[in-house]
């Protein structure tokens, strides 16, 4: 039998897993935390990972692997994955952007709608049998608002061409002016939420965005604003948030990401002004297909010796 070449590292469904060990010689485990405890023979010889997850691979994952030369990561967000230490040891990390731009656009959409024409109540009223007792109370219109992305890259664009379509006012804030169709850029988020109802964020996760959009922000963006964040958690302030939709100074919230997932602060549970959903943004099966398939072409490609398609170091 060959040796073992790539590790399976994370909660791969059974498809997954069977299209990923279908191309390679494989060993699977839970998560990071695992591969201390593989045999020594067995560690020798991976030299790629297949990632899936959020829990942290750094510095004692990758000198555990000596022959390792390239961790893919399952999903464009890559925050857990320790990039300077694996480009340190001469280890590539590839993810897969674009293929989930749409799902998780039309995710913030579907929540940014599902809050302002309230459907989670709509659906309990339904299902209570109380419909005939009593009304819902009317909803904000949400065609024409003023929205303010927080990070126009490739999903802050797709979110930004969907709420035109719904009419809106587009503004954005990047650290460099886009090419776009006449939508104002702001120099920070702070200022871009002084002229917003609705502010989505969009950044990359990790340490320079952290807490990117704070209490400062969250006052700018005042009592009409909401915010939608399917980013990270950690770039916003959450404590800062919990604090704004506690007290009302901000109208809600629409959340696909936390600090913390899954074991949330549970002050999220209490809150009737806010969407909340499970870190489910590129969840669909056409696209988690795609992920696997683009995650598992960096691993051939680099076993093969050829280019890598999507390498982020
Ligand atoms: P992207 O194209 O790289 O865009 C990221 C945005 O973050 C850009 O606008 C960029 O600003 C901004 N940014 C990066 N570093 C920054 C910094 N140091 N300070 C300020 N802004 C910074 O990434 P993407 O493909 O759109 O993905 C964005 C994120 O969405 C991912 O990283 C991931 O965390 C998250 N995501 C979530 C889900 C979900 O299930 N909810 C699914 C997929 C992805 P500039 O425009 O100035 O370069």
């Amino acid at each position: 039998m060959s040796d073992t070449v790539l590790l399976i590292c994370g909660p791969f469904t059974p498809e997954e897993r069977g299209r990923l060990e279908g191309a390679h010689a494989a060993l699977h485990i839970g998560g990071p935390d695992e591969i201390a405890a593989l045999p020594e023979a067995a560690r020798a010889t991976i030299r790629a990972v297949a990632y899936k997850g959020h829990h942290p691979f750094g510095e004692t994952q990758l000198a555990a692997l000596p022959a390792l030369g390239i961790v893919a990561n399952y999903g464009v967000g890559y925050d857990a994955i320790d990039v300077a230490a694996a480009s340190a040891r001469g280890v590539k990390v590839t993810n897969t952007p674009d293929v989930l731009n749409d799902d998780v656009a039309d995710l913030a959409v579907g929540m940014m709608l599902a809050f302002s024409r309230r459907l989670e109540d709509g659906a309990v009223l339904v299902r209570s049998g109380d419909w005939a007792q009593r009304a819902l109370p009317l909803n904000r219109k949400f065609s024409g608002g003023r929205v303010g992305i927080v990070g126009l890259g490739r999903i802050g664009r797709e979110i930004a061409d969907r709420l035109a379509a719904f009419k809106m006012e587009i503004h954005y804030t990047s650290r460099s002016r886009k090419d776009t169709p006449g939508w104002t850029w702001h120099a920070d988020p702070v200022a871009l939420a002084a002229e917003v109802d609705w502010l989505v964020i969009a950044l990359v996760g990790g340490p320079e965005t952290q807490n990117h959009v704070g209490a400062e922000a969250l006052a700018a963006l005042g009592s009409e604003g909401v915010v939608v964040n399917i980013s990270r958690g950690t770039t916003v302030d959450e404590a800062a948030l919990l604090e704004a939709l506690e007290q009302g100074t901000i109208r809600g919230a629409a959340l696909d990401v936390f600090l913390n997932e899954p074991d949330i602060d549970p002050r999220f549970r209490s809150l009737d002004n806010a969407v909340l959903q499970p870190h489910q943004g590129s969840g669909t099966v056409e696209t988690r297909r795609a992920m696997l398939g683009l995650q598992l072409d960096n691993i051939t490609a680099f076993l093969a010796g050829r280019a890598l398609l999507t390498a982020v170091n």
